[in-house]
């Protein structure tokens, strides 16, 4: 018998050890194991258990260890990672390590026992009398107050009943008290008071859509039980669609979440377990809230602001059984959640469920993997989908379901779109903007500005000579930062006074161009000097709570304007915001990405939708020096079938994804000529693999600059890979990696179905 072993080395291969008669009972695929490697002792983690297939008769090493026998990942799990590591070509072990938050293998994120007091309950009032007598007057208030409290901490009792141990241990003694040895669980929701909250009357298309996804469920079950166990060796065929995904395209406000809350509620009842994605962006106490509120304990969150203590006790508790609803960000797709009945995929269009390092995975898509693998439902759900999963849902891959109308109050807002070309004087705020803001200043509503970058001014100029000053690791222009009068590189952080003369021809004639938030925020305080502003971007939500107190203020009314970049589009509601201004609708749409159209349309969709969600009718200004761009007039009215019906076209006849899959090969070097000689190497490579393959259909760009040409002083270049199948690609990058392996001072990679062309 013999166990293959993922180690922990980035070495993307499997290593066989003999399992030892003593470990033969007690193996387990997924567990964590200690082996020898080399001279020394090494952690991996079993990935395949097997008979010892080769023929070679080598001796193989013995398993020195079980770490710890309940297996950190199912076989399903094991199964999952594999097909990721194929499809993305990313090294098995990387994938098992994105798999499981860090700190949940770390030894000192385990929680400490401590010790807690509980009282012994008394079974009769005439008992209770007799074993009182044997107090004192003291210990029996003491006793009295613990059971008040039923119970608590020990360290906790003593501070608030102002005691000691030894006096609760006296109680012990007597035998009113136990004290226990118990760990405490850090509860990442223990700062905040949840309300319980029961299931609303849905209305028509709500129900429509929760009945389609009941029935979902029921077939992705059966069609599990049905299909044969998975085939160990997974080949790279890519990510197949299963039929158990359903697209859920609901406008904003058209109660999306209370559709899952119900959905989620008839998996529990059926003893099966769900999982929430949502962007990390958007998963606000809010969010959480509302799930909390719905199943109580039954709910863990896991996302990037946990700490290590609450990280550990939420995994664990979901590995356990005791909780069986995960609220979390991409990586919470591999959750440890048994009979997994339902994944939800909020907001699937978001770029963030691309994890843009090793192992490149898109959650979205590896949900849909998990569902079909663990027969779990899957549900994608936006206002806005992705291009991928709207065609997906065309071709019938996926089911799909529309709510077009609001749940709650309040209708869709109207969208004025405001041509900036034909305001005088090129300000930053057009007069339509600066009435709507006024009036509703005057009416006591309030109002949400949208600005894509954050700081003053876009960039440092010299009037006299044009130099521009730039981040010299990454040579783009640096953001000028008022408040603390520095200059930013908002690509690597790096910083630098503001200069007082040019440095390249020492005239002091400097202006700062473009506007970041900062600017626009002293614009408007200038414009409105008694309104209260609130600005929320990276620099203004850099602590760790802060973000939770920014929007907080907001809603309790402390302000009448909250500013801000893309943070501000997702997720948020506020029933007083009766206003929306986008500032500059065309800055997405200028980036050199097939996607920009995309892009535009999503976020202009996404910001209107925060205008209008109670009984006030909502508005939206958009600010445009391009205002008949078609993503910015579709996203006015509405039309998303109609954007997407375009933007599908526009694909369709360019070979752009959906209709093919695109990769990037990225390379990124110190040195400038290494990083062009290879890069022009690997383009030859791949140009001559696509003329001897001709029926893969694969097209191969030039090796060019990345957009983002050089960041904190590494210089990138790029190949850019399209083909009708990713397996294709894949194996065309694994042969010319064999072929030609990289030199030490240059790093390559590839990005599958890259979200990015930056
Ligand atoms: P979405 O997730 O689609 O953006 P939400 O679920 O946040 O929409 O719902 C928007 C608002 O409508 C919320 O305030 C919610 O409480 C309310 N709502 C949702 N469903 C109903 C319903 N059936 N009846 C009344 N109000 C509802
Ligand atoms: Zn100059
Ligand atoms: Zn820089």
């Amino acid at each position: 018998m013999i166990a293959r072993v993922a180690i922990d080395l980035a070495l993307d291969r499997l290593f066989d050890y003999e399992v030892p008669e003593s470990l033969r009972e007690k193996l387990a695929v997924g567990q964590l194991l200690s082996v020898p490697f080399g001279h020394r002792e090494a952690r991996g983690f079993a990935v395949e258990i097997g008979e010892d297939a080769s023929s070679s008769g080598r001796a193989l090493k013995p398993i020195s260890a079980i770490v710890e026998e309940t297996p950190f990942f199912s076989p399903a799990i094991i199964a999952l990672v594999r097909r990721i590591a194929a499809y993305t070509a990313a090294p098995l072990e990387s994938v098992l390590r994105a798999a499981l938050p860090a700190a949940v293998l770390k030894r000192n994120a385990r929680a400490k026992e401590m010790l807690f007091v509980e009282p012994v309950a008394i079974d009769s009032l005439a008992q209770g009398a007799a074993l009182v007598q044997g107090l004192t007057t003291r210990q029996r208030w003491l006793y009295e107050q613990i059971v008040r409290l039923d119970g608590g901490w020990m360290a906790g009792l003593c501070s608030e009943l102002k005691t000691t141990n030894t006096s609760i241990r006296a109680l012990a003694e007597k035998g009113f008290v136990e004290i226990v040895s118990r760990a405490k669980r850090r509860n990442p929701l223990a700062r905040r008071r949840v309300v319980p909250s029961r299931p609303l009357a849905l209305n028509g298309e709500q129900a429509a859509a929760l009945a389609s996804i009941k029935s979902l469920c029921d077939a992705a079950q059966l069609g599990a039980r049905a299909r044969r166990p998975l085939p160990q060796e997974a080949l790279p065929q890519g990510v197949a669609p299963p039929p158990s995904a359903l697209l859920l395209h609901g406008v904003t406000g058209s109660g999306k979440t209370e559709v899952y809350l119900q959905a989620i509620a008839a998996q529990l009842e059926k003893g099966r377990g769900a999982i929430v994605l949502v962007p990390e962006i958007a998963l606000t106490p809010q969010t959480v809230q509302r799930f909390a509120s719905r199943f109580g304990d039954r709910v863990a969150v896991l996302h990037s602001a946990l700490s290590d203590g609450e990280r550990y006790d939420e995994w664990h508790r979901i590995r356990r059984g005791d909780a069986h609803v995960v609220v979390g960000p991409r990586s919470a797709v591999f959750a440890p959640v048994a009979n997994l009945g339902l994944i939800v995929v909020d907001e699937e269009h978001e770029p963030s469920y691309k994890q843009e390092d090793n192992p490149r995975y898109n959650a979205r898509d590896v949900a849909v993997l998990r569902g079909s693998i663990e027969g779990a439902a899957v549900v994608l759900g936006s206002a806005t989908p992705s291009l991928e999963s709207w065609l997906n849902a065309q071709r019938g891959k996926y089911a799909r379901v529309t709510m077009m109308k609001r749940a709650g109050a309040g209708s869709l807002p109207d969208v004025r779109i405001v041509n900036m070309a034909m305001e005088p004087g090129c300000p930053i705020f057009s007069g339509v903007l600066l009435d709507a803001i006024r009036l509703r200043l005057d009416r006591g509503e309030q109002t949400i500005l949208f600005l894509n970058r954050r700081g003053w001014a876009r960039s440092v100029n010299c009037e006299k000579c044009g130099h521009v000053v730039t981040c010299p690791a990454c040579d783009l222009p640096y953001t000028y930062h008022r408040a603390d009068n520095c200059l930013r590189c908002h690509v690597c952080g790096g910083w630098a006074p503001t200069p007082e003369r040019c440095p390249s021809c020492g005239s002091s004639n400097i202006t700062f161009r473009g506007m970041g938030t900062q600017r626009v925020e002293a614009a408007l305080a200038k414009c409105f000097p008694r309104a209260s502003i609130l600005r929320m971007d990276a620099d203004s939500t850099s602590r760790r709570h802060s973000h939770d107190d920014i929007l907080s203020a907001f809603r309790r009314g402390d302000a009448q304007i909250l500013l801000g970049t893309q943070m501000i589009a997702k997720g948020l509601d506020f029933p007083n915001v009766t206003l929306v201004g986008v500032l500059n609708a065309d800055s997405s749409l200028n980036m050199p990405d097939f996607r920009a159209a995309e892009r535009t349309f999503q976020l202009l969709a996404q910001v209107s939708g925060r205008a209008g969600r109670a009984e006030l009718p909502g508005e939206v200004v958009v600010q445009s020096l391009d205002p008949s761009a078609p993503a910015i007039v579709a996203a006015a009215r509405g039309d998303y079938a109609g954007f997407a019906a375009r933007e599908l076209k526009d694909r369709a006849e360019s070979f752009f994804p959906p209709y093919c899959h695109l990769a990037i090969v990225g390379f990124r070097s110190q040195d400038i000529k290494t990083v062009s000689r290879w890069s022009d190497m690997y383009a030859q490579s791949f140009m001559a693999f696509a003329r001897r393959n001709a029926s893969l259909g694969m097209h191969v760009s030039e090796a060019v600059p990345s957009a983002l040409e050089k960041a904190d002083g590494w210089h990138r270049w790029q190949i850019v890979l399209r083909a009708r199948s990713a397996a294709a690609i894949i194996s065309a990058w694994r042969w010319i990696l064999a072929c030609r392996p990289p030199p030490g001072n240059l790093r390559v990679a590839i990005d599958m179905d890259a979200q990015n062309l930056v």
